[in-house]
């Protein structure tokens, strides 16, 4: 392994600015201008190959070593979500109605001072560096955007690593699992479709809303009835539609939902098995559908191999008091899709220092502690002076 990581105080403190600063700009999938302009002028000052609009607004830096090694991807993703931040920190988003409640602001700037670092002692690397900051993870597939675009042809990448912030870990604290760590998500989208009349004739209607409550309560049957109890699976109806007054009966009745799971066969099976019960309250009621399965993120899947490489990387860089198994969530992560394609290990670094940064991703009160960052950055680090050498 190559010397230890230490993170000097100065770019510690630049990596809390760039922070910052992307989270007072935060910008939504595929929107992110600002953000991939900045990392494109940083990473072109440290001496990277930059290549800009890679999946639409993705940036991929390539610096090489003069030792041989294989070719390993580092991936930050760089959008916002669309939620109207009530912190008051002076931080604070100024796009109003956009915030960076995920972390994704501190995954960019720890992967900007992981470019410092690798830049600095560049006759220390081998095989090649690929930082990839990529658009769009928050449910619109900036990874596969990437992918389509010729990522993995255009530059050779052989091994791929991802970091998460976490709220619900320490700060510092860098998680590993090996297996599957987040689930698959997919969506569905329902049209039961009646026939509209008065509220005091249901006889002479077919009731759509009658039959989505059916359908709604029916569906559940599918985890406990129809799945090993030993796999993880939810279906969950977030929306439902129909109506507009007490006594009329509508035509029809829109349902969205969400689906997840952490094993591919019980992922395959879910289409057939929500449209079969689908089916059967339409029928006992008359009323026609139209079912729609979007196929979205898979179960990001961590490569047993790379994992145990990691996790001891991970020991030798931040000490093995700062390292921990990783639980598994329903949450997903496109980092699936580069998973798919080449060995991966994607991992958490814990980001709570106390109430204040331990609310949910995804919350309007969402906060990092930053004195998690230096250890993402030392790990980044790590991981490129060494997974090219001697990764599995
Ligand atoms: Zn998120
Ligand atoms: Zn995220």
């Amino acid at each position: 392994m190559a010397a230890t990581i230490t993170v000097p105080q100065r770019l510690a403190d630049d990596v809390v600015l760039i922070r910052r600063d992307l989270h007072m700009h935060p910008e939504l999938g595929y929107k992110e201008h600002r953000t991939a302009g900045i990392v494109a002028d940083r990473l072109r000052a440290l001496g990277y190959d930059v290549h800009e609009g890679v999946g639409g607004t993705g940036v991929v830096g390539v610096i090489k070593g003069v030792h041989p090694g294989r070719t390993i991807m580092l991936r930050a993703d760089m959008d916002a979500l669309p939620i109207v931040e009530e912190r008051t920190h002076t931080y604070v988003s100024q796009a109003h109605g956009v915030m960076h409640a995920c972390g994704h602001d501190g995954h960019v700037a720890m992967l900007l001072g992981a470019a410092a670092l690798i830049a600095d002692r560049k006759d220390e690397l081998a095989g090649t560096v690929c930082l990839v900051f990529q658009p769009a993870e928050e449910g619109l597939a900036g990874a596969k955007a990437m992918i389509d675009d010729g990522l993995f042809e255009r530059f050779h990448i052989e091994r791929a690593y991802g970091l998460h912030l976490s709220t619900k870990y320490p700060a510092g604290v860098l998680g590993f699992r090996e297996g599957p760590m987040y689930a698959s998500s997919d969506s569905i989208e329902i049209d039961v479709v009646g026939v509209g009349g008065h509220g005091s004739a249901p006889h002479d209607a077919v009731d759509p809303i009658y039959t989505a409550a059916n359908f709604i309560t029916t569906v559940q049957q599918i985890v406990s009835r129809h799945i090993d109890p030993l796999e993880p699976a939810v279906v969950t109806i977030g929306s439902i539609h129909a109506g507009t007054t007490h006594n009329v009966i509508p035509r029809t009745c829109r349902m969205l939902g969400t689906v997840r799971a952490f094993n591919d066969s019980v992922r395959e099976a879910m289409p057939e098995r929500i449209e079969r019960v689908l089916r059967s309250c339409c029928d006992s009621t008359g009323a026609r559908y139209d079912f729609t399965y979007l196929w979205r993120y898979p179960v990001t899947e961590n490569d047993a191999a790379q994992t145990q490489y990691a996790r001891a990387l991970a020991t030798a860089t931040v000490g093995e008091h700062m390292v921990v198994d990783a639980s598994m969530l329903m949450g997903a992560e496109d980092f699936s899709f580069f998973a798919q394609r080449v060995p991966a290990c994607f991992y958490t670094l814990g980001a709570s220092g106390g109430p204040e940064t331990s609310h949910p991703h995804h919350s309007s009160l969402f906060d990092i502690d930053e004195a998690a960052l230096p250890n993402g950055v030392a790990m980044m680090a790590a991981l490129a002076f060494n997974a090219p050498r001697n990764a599995p």
